[in-house]
């Protein structure tokens, strides 16, 4: 892993879903096949080693949002938009553990998102944050499918675990199927029943290095839209019977 120390101009800024995001990290050691951050990021870093295997790890993240925080307009903050904020370097380096700290105290609604179990680390933390909304990215029910497309991101099952930890202690917890990808998704929205608030689907977008893998590896049947589709009725009936209340978005 290439990990590059920098130092960041800015670190709270506009975003198009919330008011604000904050990417304590640019780069991402997740290494998800089909990561549509893969597509600019490595333009505008200037690294050319494969996705996956590089992370600049913005080390002024913490002093900078606390400058910035003050002089915001409000607003509701995601971490992060763009590059896993509980990625392996998380654990080195805490930069989104410090950005917690320092977002609890604006009193601002904060989104976490994230496809990792690691968060678990910050439960303490994170349960004091009086706005907050913990959404976590699960794809398949099926741990082979997921280490596959994901080789680094924790299994379905310690996602799952994490949703119901947090939603257990009363924070409100979301799960992001999201880009989805082959499995028993009627299943795995049984398995979401009872731990989280909402549910937000969105299909896999194929780009050729993401279609080239997939085909690779046998997934050429769930290439299609016609595949999307019948995803999108088999989770929308299960989504409807467990009573979980959802946004589909394609
Ligand atoms: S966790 Fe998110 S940012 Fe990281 S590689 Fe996977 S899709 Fe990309």
């Amino acid at each position: 892993m290439v990990v590059r120390e920098v130092r960041a101009k800015s670190i709270l800024n506009a975003s198009k879903i919330y008011d604000f995001c904050v990417n304590p990290y640019t780069g991402c050691g997740v290494a998800c096949r089909y990561c549509y951050a893969a597509l600019f990021i490595p333009r505008y870093s200037g690294h050319s080693e494969p996705w996956g295997t590089f992370v600049d790890v913005k080390v002024n993240a913490p002093e900078l949002l606390a400058r910035q925080i003050p002089r915001a307009k409000p607003g509701q903050i995601w971490i992060a938009s763009v590059c896993d904020p509980y990625q392996p370097a998380e654990e080195r380096f805490g930069l989104t553990r410090a950005c917690l700290e320092i977002l609890r105290e604006s009193g601002r609604r904060i989104t976490i998102q994230t496809k990792s179990a690691r968060i678990l680390r910050d439960f303490d933390l994170i349960r004091s944050i009086p706005k907050v909304n913990v959404t976590i990215s699960i794809t398949t029910d099926d741990e082979k499918t997921a280490s596959l497309f994901e080789p680094r991101a924790s299994s379905p099952a310690e996602r799952i675990e994490a949703l119901a930890r947090f939603h257990e202690a009363g924070v409100h917890t979301s799960a992001f199927i999201g880009p989805i990808i082959p499995g028993d998704h009627a299943r795995l929205v049984g398995l979401l029943a009872g731990k989280v608030d909402d549910v937000l689907v969105d299909r896999l977008n194929y780009v050729p290095q993401v279609r080239a893998f997939a085909e690779r590896h046998g997934f050429g049947h769930a290439l299609t839209d016609a595949y999307f589709l019948e995803r999108r009725r088999v989770i929308a009936a299960a989504l409807k019977s467990a009573g979980i209340p959802a946004r589909i978005v394609f």
